[in-house]
């Protein structure tokens, strides 16, 4: 995520080594840490209960559809992101075109099978896929055609905020996407995400129309004014409804703004939002980072504002790739390891990050010293966070998001901080988003709201896991209580009781699943596991 970028510094990374000698880490300690992935994560002990068996399986190679897919594997077990979720699959195929899509479900209505359609798999709850399913591995389908008339993408569902990002530079960027770039588009359509830009709002808002293939085969065109009501359960609808092929998005300049950064205390956001940031247009992204360090934990917080600048003479480097990625990793991973390195990395953050700003656009004239951080809107959005990945074995790192009307932030942060210290929960990051009332059926935020999303380290053994749903189920009692939500792509560790209390439209929501898609072909795990129970 680009609150980890911002973070971790060459100067951090210093520090920290400091500390390391202290510690007594061993350089085969620091290298651990530090590690290239050497390929898909390894949770150790963990094994999945809905892993099943994969060598019960068998696909059907003498239907004659089966040689018309291009299989990635038959077979098999597919994980996602948490790699908690090991699944036998009955098979993945790859999508190239629109007729890939058609063939893969003809094949799967002859077969009997389930489908679900994956993204990059950043779902931590077995969203993109389900036991036996076929999965269609939507990376491969990522057209993308710029209209500079009408500031729209039109883009194939699998296509991917870095690859659209790359088209876009220097002149456009993203409207609404996550604060990383690595997703595709149809999975963020598919749980309606949103990010740094607190005035435009969730990738909904941004979505002129968009072409689903139905349980039936049949292609329909859906929009704000074009089937309005598939329009509504798509987005966010999780890949229930049908698989997005493409969608028309509209997209922004990449503006140049300003960025900036100030210490608050968490108390004084929601005013400082409301009577500030909230009326000041020129801000175009927003975001913030309470600490994690015990001394200060939940309750000091970095605000970051890029606010709109007119510079005419200015110079756009072309986008890079994130750089010092093994220091960025060390220093996330050495965080985990207690509570010094918590607070040096929090310290690092808030004291030493200022001055070693990547200032990247610069003007034709030289500018002049105390001159404004200048950075394209492109630049903070274009972090593919590599440095999340990691070797580390029985281990693993896992997203929570809780949506609460803003009124009752402050109640709400002071109530995550009790659960955080009772529970002894290894909290890596915690940002604060402000997201907006939206209107799509399957509603995280039916009122505008503040979000909180936190990174949490977890063993991955069956304590761990106990630990996580203890804590999870706490964490979404308190935002049931104080009338948020909680954000649906993460694990499933909640009751079907909990889930409709958050949601209260979710038997409405499956009811008209079962309108659109009386078979049931479209499915995930959420689906398999609470659509029986509501
Ligand atoms: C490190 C990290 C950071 C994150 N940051 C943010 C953030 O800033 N903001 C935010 O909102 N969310 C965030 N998320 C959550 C993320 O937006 C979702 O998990 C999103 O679905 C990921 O996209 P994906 O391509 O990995 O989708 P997948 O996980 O592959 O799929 C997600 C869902 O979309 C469905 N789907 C995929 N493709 C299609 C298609 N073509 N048609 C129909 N359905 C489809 C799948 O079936 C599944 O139900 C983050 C997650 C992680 C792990």
């Amino acid at each position: 995520m680009h609150m980890f970028k911002r973070m971790i510094t060459r100067r951090a990374a210093l520090i920290s080594g400091l500390a390391l000698g202290a510690a007594g880490f061993s350089t085969a300690k620091v290298m651990e840490l530090s590690a290239d992935p050497v390929g898909e994560k390894d949770c150790g002990p963990w094994v999945s209960p809905a892993a099943g068996d994969a060598a019960a399986i068998t696909v059907d190679t003498s239907a004659p559809l089966a040689a018309e897919l291009d299989w990635a594997q038959q077979a098999g077990l597919i994980n996602d992101a948490s790699c908690l979720n090991a699944t036998a699959v009955y098979g993945i195929v790859r999508v190239h075109s629109e007729a890939d899509v058609r063939n893969a479900l003809l094949f799967a209505r002859e077969q009997g099978l389930k489908i679900a359609p994956a993204g990059v798999r950043h779902s931590m709850g077995g969203q993109a896929f389900a036991p036996r399913a076929l999965i269609l591995d939507m990376r491969a389908f990522n057209r993308i055609e710029l209209d500079e008339g009408s500031r729209t993408i039109t883009v194939q569902s699998g296509a991917t905020w870095h690859e659209i990002q790359n088209l876009l530079h220097p002149r456009f960027a993203v409207k609404a996407m996550q604060s990383t770039d690595i997703f595709t588009v149809g999975g963020s359509i598919a749980v309606n995400a949103h990010g740094m830009d607190h005035q435009v709002g969730a990738i909904a808002q941004t979505i002129r129309s968009m072409r689903v293939m139905l349980a039936d085969g049949s292609v329909q065109t859906v929009s704000r004014s074009e089937n309005p009501e598939l329009f509504r359960l798509v987005v966010g609808g999780y890949g229930l409804f049908g698989i997005i092929l493409d969608a028309v998005l509209e997209i922004t300049e990449n503006v140049i703004y300003a960025a900036g950064r100030r210490v608050v205390d968490y108390r004084e956001f929601p005013a400082l939002f409301r009577d500030e940031l909230a009326a000041n247009s020129g801000l175009g992204l927003m975001y913030a980072h309470l600490s994690t360090a015990p001394q200060s934990l939940l309750r000091e917080l970095i605000l970051y504002t890029y606010e709109a600048q007119d510079v005419p003479d200015a110079l756009i480097p072309p986008l890079g790739e994130v750089s010092s990625v093994k220091l960025r990793r060390f220093v996330l991973n050495f965080s985990k390891t207690g509570e010094l390195p918590m607070r040096l990395k929090w310290f690092a953050e808030k004291n030493i990050e200022p001055r070693l700003e990547s200032c990247s656009v610069t003007r034709n004239q030289a500018m002049k010293d105390g001159e404004a951080c200048l950075v394209s809107r492109n630049e903070p959005m274009h972090d593919s966070v590599p440095y999340l990945r990691n070797n580390l074995r029985s281990e693993t790192d896992i997203l929570h998001e809780y949506f609460v009307p803003r009124e009752n932030f402050t109640a709400f942060v002071d109530g995550v901080r009790q659960i955080v210290q009772a529970e002894r929960v290894n909290l890596l990051n915690a940002s604060v988003r402000v997201v907006h009332r939206e209107e799509i059926f399957l509603n995280y935020a039916p009122v505008d709201v503040f979000s909180l999303v936190l990174y949490i380290n977890q063993m991955t053994d069956l304590a761990g896991e106990e630990k996580m749903r203890r804590v999870t189920s706490q964490l979404i009692g308190l935002t049931t209580q104080m009338g948020g939500r909680f954000f649906l792509p993460y694990q499933l560790h909640y009751t079907a009781g909990q889930l409709e209390q958050s949601y209260p439209e979710i038997r409405a929501f499956f009811a008209a699943k079962r309108q659109y898609d009386p078979e049931q072909r479209f499915t995930n795990t959420f689906y398999e596991k609470y659509a029986p129970e509501l």
